[in-house]
């Protein structure tokens, strides 16, 4: 077999992390913590121009085993995108037009999504799975795909992040496929803001959905949201509340430079320190004695003002500004079967490629080891941080990645 199954059509974009896109309206919480800017006054992004970078394979991957990189981390956390579609447009993630969705042809079929787990799992060590997009649910083929990977892996935990938009027709059928655990994306509760930040008018379909995956008895069930400020950061408090009563864990996840429309600004980024202190306000937090190992939300115990009993928990995920990555677990295979390494991979490697020549499963897990071997150390670099001055956004968004 080939010694690289490499292929990187997409081009990085440079960004410029001092930019400033204020949103106008209400601030609520203050833009400290974000990385110092690397560059002041830019706001425009600019192709690097650079040539699509082939993943290089690093000399030392081990021959038989897991996923070793070469910073000693071992990935066990598979998270796999079935479609880069959605039917939803989040500011933080897509542009309003959507993205040029991939042919029928490159999108992992059914079967072939089904041996890549396998491998992974049976060759490979990977101990939990994530299906994850584009929206999941976009796929009619979901309950098929579930349903042949739980037939090969039983004691496999199955979750899968979703926005819900149709989940309330489908939870049922979902779950007796075989799916475990789901993470919804919910940002606000009011219809105009959802409607605003999603560019759709869909609050009401997300909530009918949680309700239907309540009663299907899928759990737990996280519900995952990132703050912008002046549109939603107003609503950590509320969020918190709503979740605990519900029975739901809150997360909040730092806004990523992975959106579509390139005008992520690190200045924009509310702080995970500034979430605590503005859910301290109402609530009492305590470290989660469950810690946090290698899963990436720092979570905690909430209780209700006067009260001794847990209330709930939440999980604050500080990707930019208290990164997590010393301890990544994770590797991602994408809906056209790549494998990213990181999500701010520069470089990916073409499993589904070598799936098509008629590669055999030995092949495959070595593929994917030799890729995992060259994992960048953080961010998509050998050098740490997000505030680097040289960090460049990956051309691939997170919907087409898969979060
Ligand atoms: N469509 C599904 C959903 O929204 O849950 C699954 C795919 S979505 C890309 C996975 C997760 O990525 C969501 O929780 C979403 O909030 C998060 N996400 C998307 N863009 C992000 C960004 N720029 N920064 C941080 N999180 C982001
Ligand atoms: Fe779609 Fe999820 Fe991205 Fe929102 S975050 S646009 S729901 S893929």
């Amino acid at each position: 077999m080939d010694a690289e199954h490499s292929s990187a059509t997409r081009r990085p974009v440079a960004v410029a992390l001092g930019a400033t896109v204020t949103a106008s309206g209400a601030t609520a919480l203050p833009a400290t913590g974000a990385p110092a800017p690397a560059k002041s006054g830019a706001t425009a992004l600019s192709a690097t121009g650079a040539p699509p970078r082939s993943a290089k394979t690093i000399p030392g991957a081990p021959q038989d085993g897991g996923l070793l990189d070469r910073f000693g981390r071992v990935a066990t956390d598979l998270r796999v995108s079935v479609i880069d579609k959605c039917n939803l447009r989040c500011t933080y993630c897509m542009p309003a037009d959507g993205m040029p969705w991939l042919p029928q042809t490159q999108l992992m079929s059914a079967d072939e999504i089904r041996r890549i787990v396998r491998v992974a799992v049976q060759s490979l060590g990977a101990e939990e799975l994530r299906i994850t997009g584009g929206e999941p649910l976009v796929r009619k083929d979901l309950e098929v795909i579930i349903a042949g990977i739980r037939d090969d892996n039983p004691d496999l935990p199955i979750s899968m992040t979703t926005n819900a938009v149709g989940l309330d027709r489908r939870a049922q059928a979902l779950k007796d496929a075989g799916l475990t655990r789901l993470n919804v994306s919910l940002d606000t509760l009011h219809p105009e803001t959802f409607a605003e930040l999603t560019r759709r008018p869909h609050l009401d379909k997300v909530l009918a959905g949680l309700e239907a995956a309540r009663a299907a008895g899928l759990g737990p069930i996280k519900i995952n949201a990132v703050l912008l400020r002046g549109m939603n950061d107003t609503e950590v408090v509320p969020l918190v509340d709503w979740a605990v009563t519900n029975g739901f864990e809150m997360r909040f996840i730092e806004d990523m430079p992975l959106d579509g429309d390139r005008s992520w600004s690190a200045t924009n980024v509310i702080p995970a320190r500034d979430i605590r202190a503005a859910i301290e306000e109402a609530f009492t937090l305590t470290a989660d004695p469950r810690g946090r190992g290698a899963a990436p939300a720092e979570r905690w115990e909430v209780r209700r003002p006067g009260e001794t009993a847990v209330a709930g928990h939440i999980g604050i995920i500080s990707s930019v500004t208290e990164p997590f990555c010393a301890a990544c677990t994770r590797t991602r295979v994408t809906a056209d079967g790549k494998v990213r390494s990181c999500l701010f991979s520069h470089e990916e490697t073409d499993l589904l490629s070598a799936l098509r020549e008629g590669t055999d499963d030995a092949g495959i897990a070595q593929v994917w080891r030799d890729a995992m071997w060259a994992k960048p150390r953080a961010h998509g670099s050998d050098r740490v941080g997000l505030a680097r001055a040289d960090f460049v956004q990956p051309e691939r968004t997170m919907s087409a990645i898969g979060g």
